[in-house]
């Protein structure tokens, strides 16, 4: 689908043509992005916030239509509920403020570790959902953590490494029968479904421009607006400041309490073409096709002697990891890149998973709406070669 709209997959890799198969660690770009930030740069690059003249207005306004764009994009109340980050690291980062030394926060076993160091930072005491062996949580489990001493529950929407998709919707009821904020990590599922807040009634929410079609540099925390006003700011400098003396600095509103210094401008300009790309596009189309794609390859894979798929739950989305008998995951990566074939090997930045499942590293596809079928049948036959070679 849509495969002519971006650019870099239009190449060879070692005279190959590139099948590109680590959306998951990024997403390629399609042309209306990279227009969209040229274009800023050619016409109207200025600081915003700060001044008066034209061009500073015109990047004012690129800026604040992109927060606009991210609010209906997950269908958020208020636009000031929309905050720029670099990514969904920073956004945890930023978020790990609600949370003081010895204060309990929930996540699970199978998190990336941007949601899992930011809360050991801030020396909160982690109690993990433990994983069922198909890659799903345990539910039960969750449930019997949920009570009053709980200060956040933090969990990823979609795994990066497994692909589970959580029943967050379930999991964030559940959390607010014992009054207790949800934040999700939805660094992968931003691109793979529709995302409404309102609807999840989730608390917090990040996410990072460049796993959904957008440049790197560009990210998102949503937060419910009474929330994130007990939050206190993040990093200091201009543009979160209400009125700065020697004595006492006090700060300005949402969404710019959270947003020192001169964000990434082009990048939200970027994210915001990405949306519209998305949208355009359409989530029932890009669900239809994903979909198609991840039974065929997890089909053709599980034909292959001596493959194993690690998470097989019911819920998943389109990412594959899997170890083979004999062959290390990064010779794998390193046989298929050779075929033309970008995959990822290693532990995913999911190290406690790799332990819960007992193996070092795990090879991974991960793909997207502009995959195709040939693409996995060439993967399939690079993997052939694999099993030959060792
Ligand atoms: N959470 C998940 C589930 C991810 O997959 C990733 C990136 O792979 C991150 C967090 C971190 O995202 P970023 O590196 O864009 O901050």
């Amino acid at each position: 689908m849509n495969r002519q709209d971006f650019p870099a997959l239009n190449q060879q890799v070692y005279g190959k043509p590139l099948v590109y198969f680590d959306n998951a660690a990024t997403t390629q770009k399609p042309q209306a992005v990279i227009d969209a930030i040229s274009h800023f740069y050619q016409n109207n690059n200025a600081n915003v916030h700060r001044g008066v003249h034209a061009l500073s207005e015109r990047a004012d306004k690129a800026y604040e239509n992109a927060r606009k764009s991210v609010k209906e994009f997950i269908n958020a109340k208020h636009t000031q509920e929309i905050i720029f980050v670099r990514g969904t690291t920073e956004g945890i980062n930023l978020l790990s403020h609600m949370i003081n030394k010895g204060d309990e926060v929930i996540i699970s076993a199978m998190e990336h570790h941007a949601n899992i160091v930011p809360w050991q930072l801030r020396e909160a005491k982690l109690n993990v959902i433990p994983l069922l062996d198909n890659g799903e949580l345990d539910l039960n489990a969750y449930k019997n953590m949920l009570n009053e001493t709980i200060k956040l529950v933090s969990i990823t929407h979609m795994s990066n490494t497994l692909g589970t998709i959580n029943p967050v919707k379930e999991m964030i009821a559940l959390a607010h029968e014992k009054n207790i904020p949800v934040l999700l990590d939805c660094a992968q599922s931003i691109s793979h479904g529709p995302i409404d807040v309102q609807d999840l009634d989730c608390d917090f929410l990040v996410f990072s421009g460049h796993k959904i079609y957008g440049p790197t540099g560009i990210g998102i925390v949503y937060g419910k607006q009474a929330l994130l006003d007990k939050i206190p700011p993040y990093q200091g400098g201009g543009a979160m400041i209400a009125i700065v003396d020697f004595e006492k600095t006090t700060f300005t509103h949402l969404p710019y309490k959270f947003e020192a210094g001169t964000p990434d401008i082009a990048g939200a300009i970027g994210l915001h073409a990405a949306l519209d790309y998305v949208s355009a596009l359409g989530f029932d189309n890009i669900i239809s096709h994903e979909k198609k794609l991840l039974d065929y390859a997890q089909e053709k894979l599980q034909a292959i002697n001596g493959l194993r798929i690690i998470g097989t739950a019911p819920d998943k989305g389109s990412i594959i990891s899997f170890v083979m008998d004999k062959a290390h995951p990064h010779d794998i990566a390193t046989i298929l890149d050779r075929e033309g074939v970008a995959i990822r090997a290693g532990h995913h930045c999911t190290m406690p998973l790799m332990k819960r499942f007992n193996v070092p590293a795990t090879a991974r596809i991960s793909m997207t709406f502009y995959n195709t079928t040939d693409e996995i049948e060439k993967c399939v036959s690079a993997l052939y070669k694999v099993k030959e070679i060792f």
